[in-house]
C-alpha cells in the first residue's frame, strides 16, 4: 500500500518559466554590481544557462559537489569572456533572487495538501544545496508542509544515483514499494526512483518527452493528477 509521495522541486513544484526569470534577475544583479549594465543581460543569461547545464550534465549520478560552486564557476566562465568579475556574494544574490522570483505551479499547493490529507508522508528529493532549498521553500510558504526534505547535499550524490532515493525512504520509514516519486526529468527522476524500486510519475505537460517515457510508470500533464494516482494506489 502507498505510504509516501516524494517530489522533485524545479520543474515539478516550481515552474521552469519562473526559474528562467529568476536566473535572468541573478544575471542583472551581477551585471549591476560589476558595473557592466552596458551588456545585454539576456545574452549573458543564455551563456550562463549553457555553461551551467553543461556542468550539471556531467554531474548526473555522481558524488555531490556544492551547487553554489558549480553555479559560481558557470558565471565565472561567462564573466571571463566579457572581462568582468563575479561579485563575492554571488550565491547570496542567487538565493535572494530565487526567494523573490520562484513561482509554484498553480496546482502545487492544493496537490501537496490533498496528498497530506490522504494521510501520506509527503517529501522532497532534490538536487540542491541545503541552504538554497530551505530558503526557497520558506519564501514560497510551503516549507512546513513537507514531512521530509532530502537533498543531494544530504545524500552525497546527485540523482539518478540511488542514494538520495534510499535516504528519503529511510527518513520516511517506508519501503520503496510503498512510495511514489514525482518528477519532470525521465533520465533522473524515473530512472532514479525505478532503480530503488519506487513507483514514479513523470510530469510532462506537453508530452515533449514522449521518447523517454520508457522508465516512467505514470505520465501526467498536471501535478494535480498525482492525487488520483495516489488514491488508486491506496486502494491496492
Ligand atoms: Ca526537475
Amino acid at each position: 500500500m502507498l505510504r509516501a509521495v516524494f517530489s522533485d522541486f524545479v520543474g515539478t513544484l516550481i515552474t521552469k518559466e519562473g526559474e528562467n526569470v529568476t536566473h535572468q534577475n541573478i544575471v542583472r544583479e551581477v551585471l549591476r554590481k560589476a558595473e557592466r549594465e552596458d551588456l545585454d543581460y539576456l545574452r549573458v543569461w543564455e551563456e550562463y544557462e549553457a555553461e551551467s547545464s553543461a556542468l550539471f550534465k556531467g554531474l548526473a549520478g555522481k558524488p555531490y559537489v556544492k551547487i553554489r560552486d558549480i553555479d559560481t564557476e558557470a558565471m565565472r566562465r561567462v564573466a571571463g569572456r566579457y572581462g568582468f568579475t563575479v561579485p563575492e556574494d554571488f550565491w547570496e544574490i542567487s538565493v535572494a533572487m530565487h526567494e523573490k522570483y520562484g513561482k509554484l505551479f498553480d496546482d502545487a499547493f492544493e496537490t501537496i495538501k490533498a496528498l497530506k490529507d490522504l494521510g501520506l508522508h509527503v517529501g522532497i528529493i532534490t538536487d540542491s544545496d541545503n541552504d538554497y532549498i530551505e530558503a526557497h521553500l520558506k519564501a514560497l510558504g510551503i516549507y512546513d508542509l513537507f514531512d521530509s526534505i532530502t537533498t543531494s547535499e544530504d545524500a552525497g550524490y546527485y540523482k539518478p544515483h540511488p542514494r538520495p532515493f534510499q535516504l528519503a525512504l529511510e527518513k520516511a520509514g517506508v519501503e520503496a514499494s510503498e512510495a511514489l516519486y514525482v518528477g519532470d526529468n525521465p533520465a533522473k527522476d524515473c530512472v532514479g526512483a525505478k532503480s530503488v524500486g519506487m513507483m514514479n510519475v513523470l510530469l510532462d505537460p506537453n508530452g515533449a518527452k514522449r521518447e523517454l517515457w520508457g522508465n516512467c510508470d505514470f505520465i501526467v500533464s498536471k501535478l494535480s493528477e498525482v492525487v488520483e494516482i495516489a488514491k488508486g494506489l491506496l486502494e491496492k
